[in-house]
């Protein structure tokens, strides 16, 4: 921008009211606030969407912990939720209620799951068409849904009220040691696999096979007034589950470390995103165990730890805003047809998960007929980027996201909107990746390439 149009600029938002006198034009002023609420469901609640085993003990709580960043532009609110997955109209549900309590717009709230598995799945479309045919309430509870986002939105309203000035961001990183490992594996045949599920380390085969491709970071940014640091923003790339499917709700092994690292540091707000890990669990590391959970709950404390040591400041000058709108086409393979799945659905003698997971589809179908495209948002703090990624999105888009800025610190959050279910790269389909629970198909890299490069990399201001 030239001298001229910059001072024209300046003139324009000073007579509008949007800078301050007293404040310089290129030094925004930040406020942060931050808040946490009880999302646990009851008992007797389907879990994973699809379980057959409903909730029966809460072995810990669920949580939604967020904050809020105000400027002199609209709020932007983040919050990390405790849940399997939140799609659909009930993706929107959550940041229209947000967006509605923080006087920002819908776009703006970025919401993510932590993808534990004795935890909800919710979709509001996929809930409507249950409940035409008689299955209201199966896969989620409608009205303790309704109640969560009433109680976050109104716990963030009253966060508003202690908001605190805002100076610096800090990034810190940490590997960590023993967790995360790829699904994908080369068999004694030869043969590429996909089979090291999340509590695979009892066998021995693939307990010894390489970690293969993850992201050995756990990256923390966080938000500090001065020498006080307010809130630490942690992710990590694993699926997050050490065992589950018995009906035993859970935060399990991050959302545990979370609580840990939070009662360590008791004035300073805890969050952990998980990052893009459709392809990566704690499998190699994990026998399922109790004490399994245990020792993955204490090596992602351990790096929570070192990467907030590791943390280094600067102050903080920017938060700019970006969204882009990506095309994920529905996987119409033809155990996904439309007609297919209405058919399982209406059928009263089906099993009610399979019943359950036709309604999943026919209501992802409908939003990506709708043109409703899911948002891509991300935020630039100068030297830090935030990027909120779609569903099960894997590791090689978080590594993607590093490479296209490999001066920065590029903090990737996955199960953004969840309807895609996996988003696996080009090379996975290539080597035949396959899952149920896989709405979009092959060539879905093509547009997630480009919408990370439109969100993620410097725009060239033509003189
Ligand atoms: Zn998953």
């Amino acid at each position: 921008m030239k001298f001229f149009q910059y001072l024209f600029v300046a003139v324009v938002c000073t007579t509008f009211g949007q800078l301050n006198f007293t404040q310089a034009a290129d030094e925004p002023e930040f406020q942060l606030a931050s808040f946490s609420v009880d999302v646990t469901i009851p008992l007797n609640h389907r879990c994973m969407g699809l379980l057959p085993t409903k909730s029966k003990t809460i072995a810990d709580s669920l949580e939604a912990i967020g904050f809020v960043l105000l400027s002199s532009e609209k709020p932007l609110v983040y919050v990390a939720i405790d849940w399997c997955e939140i799609r659909n109209g009930a993706y929107d549900q959550w940041r229209d209620g947000l967006a509605a309590a923080a006087g920002t717009t819908r776009e703006r709230v970025l919401v993510s799951s932590l993808h534990q598995h004795d935890a909800p799945v919710t979709d509001a479309d996929a809930e409507k068409l249950l409940e035409e045919v008689g299955l209201k309430g199966e896969l989620y509870d409608e009205t303790f849904h309704q109640q969560c986002i009433q109680n976050v939105s109104a716990a963030l309203q009253e966060s508003l009220k202690t908001a605190s000035p805002v100076t610096h961001i800090g990034m810190g990183k940490a590997k960590v040691e023993k967790v995360a490992s790829n699904r994908r594996i080369i068999m004694s045949s030869g043969a590429v696999s996909f089979g090291r599920g999340s509590a695979s380390g009892g066998k021995n085969y693939l307990a010894e096979a390489p970690e293969g491709e993850i992201d050995p970071y756990l990256w923390t940014l966080s938000f500090w007034n001065n020498e006080t640091p307010l809130l630490a923003l942690h992710s990590y790339a694993t699926h997050p589950m050490s065992y589950y499917g018995k009906g035993e709700v859970t935060s399990d092994f991050v959302g545990l470390a979370r609580k840990a690292m939070q009662k360590k540091h008791p004035n300073i707000k805890q969050i952990y995103a998980s990052g893009c890990s459709g392809d990566v669990t704690a499998g190699k590391f994990n026998d399922g165990s109790k004490q399994s959970r245990i020792d993955l709950t204490n090596r992602i404390l351990a790096g929570m730890e070192k990467s907030w040591k590791a943390t280094k400041k600067q102050p903080l000058t920017q938060a700019k805003f970006s969204n882009t709108k990506l095309d994920l086409k529905y996987y119409d393979h033809a155990g996904l047809q439309p007609k297919r799945l209405r058919t399982i659905l209406d059928d009263k003698s089906a099993r009610t998960e399979d019943r359950i997971y036709a309604a999943m589809g026919l209501a992802s179908y409908a939003r990506v007929k709708s043109g409703q495209l899911i948002d891509f948002p991300c935020v630039d703090f100068g030297p830090a980027q935030l990027v909120l990624f779609p569903g099960e999105s894997f590791v090689g888009y978080q590594l993607m996201a590093q490479q296209m800025r490999p001066d920065s610190f590029v903090l990737s959050i996955g199960y953004g909107e969840c309807w895609p279910g996996y988003v696996p790269t080009n090379s996975a389909f290539a080597d035949n990746f396959q899952d149920k629970w896989l709405w979009v198909g092959p060539g879905s890299e093509n547009q997630m390439r480009e919408a990370l490069q439109e969100v993620l990399l410097p725009k060239v201001v033509e003189e």
